[in-house]
């Protein structure tokens, strides 16, 4: 069968890797360490309604899928990566108030909702002046220990290699180069017409003493998601940039604050700042593909904030259609 050499491992690389054990595709994954990339600052949230316009979020109805692709890689590896945990909903405006309002009744909306007002301690949060809503079918991805142990378990089984891909030395007689190599895709001679932007996104790590024992993710023109002992992540900002390469920014920064600070009346510290480029595309869906001039190369990114979601699925699709021919989903970019 064909060898799959994959550039990267991030959500990308790692979700197609597992995809490649599951099918008994030999596969060898390659990553070059940096410090800092999409995948390690990502908080791993999937949420089924969210942003401004609150719509059900793009490729919700691969939940199903998902949850038992991580419960599938977490028993191999005796942890648990993917938790469910409830999500407030803080409607952060009047605008906000009415798109609500016309979405209340709706089965697929209602579906994924808790019944009842959440309970918010005076003392800890603002009264929610616009609303607030809490669902239940959201959760997150512990990345960075999902991404870790992965790499462990590919290191054992010989299919794992610290190393830097030159694109112009991929042997074509070894078989197929996947390039997963997220934001610096669009650096390589061979996929610079390739439909794919940068999206730097800045995080924090906040102490928050009088939040320790709170197992809720809070959602609103910011996101905290408990990490335990008081500890929570906070983000994030979405701003075009013209390169992968970047560092946390001072303006990243006041924004996430001043957005919590919506949220909170109660006192936190700051106790980290990270930031990196998500590999982003005009539509937000994925793009994926074999090279039309190169066949021994390919490619398979641009998972803007839905990796965690949507990477299971279309790396399963991404091997139909490589190994067996099958069509691609319609909604993803190939050229
Ligand atoms: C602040 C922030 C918050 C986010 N929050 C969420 C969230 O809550 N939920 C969610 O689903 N998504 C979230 N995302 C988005 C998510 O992180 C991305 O969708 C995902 O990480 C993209 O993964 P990737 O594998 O394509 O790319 P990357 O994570 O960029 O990984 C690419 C890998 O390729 C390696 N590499 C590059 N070039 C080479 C080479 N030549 N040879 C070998 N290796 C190479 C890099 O070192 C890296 O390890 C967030 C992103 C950011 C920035």
């Amino acid at each position: 069968m064909e060898r799959l050499h994959i550039v990267g491992q991030g959500i990308a690389g790692t979700a197609l890797a597992w995809q490649c054990r599951q099918r008994e595709v030999p596969f060898r994954i390659y990553d070059e360490p940096r410090a800092s990339t999409a995948s390690k600052v990502a908080a791993g949230l999937v949420t089924p309604i969210a942003g401004q316009r609150l719509t059900l979020t793009q490729g919700w109805s691969f939940l199903t899928e998902m949850e038992s692709f991580y419960r599938n890689v977490s028993s191999l590896l005796g942890t648990t990566f993917y938790h469910r945990y409830e999500t407030v909903r803080f409607l952060a405006n009047d605008v906000e108030a009415t798109r609500w309002q016309k979405r209340i009744g709706d089965p697929v909306f209602e579906e994924e909702l808790l019944p009842g007002a959440p309970s918010l301690a005076n003392e800890v949060f603002h009264t929610p002046a616009f609303g607030t809503f809490r669902m239940k079918r959201a959760g997150f991805l512990r990345v960075n220990a999902w991404l870790e142990a992965s790499r462990g378990w590919f290191r054992k089984e010989g299919g794992y290699e610290e190393a830097r891909i030159d694109i112009e030395e991929c042997d074509p007689g070894v078989g197929t180069w996947v390039f997963a190599n997220g934001p610096w895709m669009l650096g390589l001679s061979s996929f610079d017409w390739l439909p794919m932007r940068f999206a730097h996104g800045d995080i924090l790590t906040l102490s928050i003493p009088d939040l320790a024992d709170d197992r809720r993710i809070l959602s609103s023109s910011a996101w905290l998601l408990p990490l335990g002992d008081g500890l929570w992540r906070a983000g994030s900002t979405y701003e075009a940039v013209g390169h992968p390469e970047t560092l946390p920014s001072a303006n990243g920064r006041a924004s996430v604050d001043a957005n919590v600070q919506k949220i909170l009346r109660c006192p936190y510290d700051v106790v980290d700042h990270a930031a990196a480029v998500r590999p982003v595309t005009l539509t937000r869906f994925p793009t994926m593909g074999r090279h039309p001039g190169k066949p021994h190369l390919a490619w398979f990114g641009g998972f803007s904030s839905k990796g965690v979601l949507t990477a299971p699925t279309y790396a399963r699709r991404f091997l139909d259609h490589l190994l067996d021919g099958e069509a691609l989903p319609s909604e993803v970019a190939e050229r």
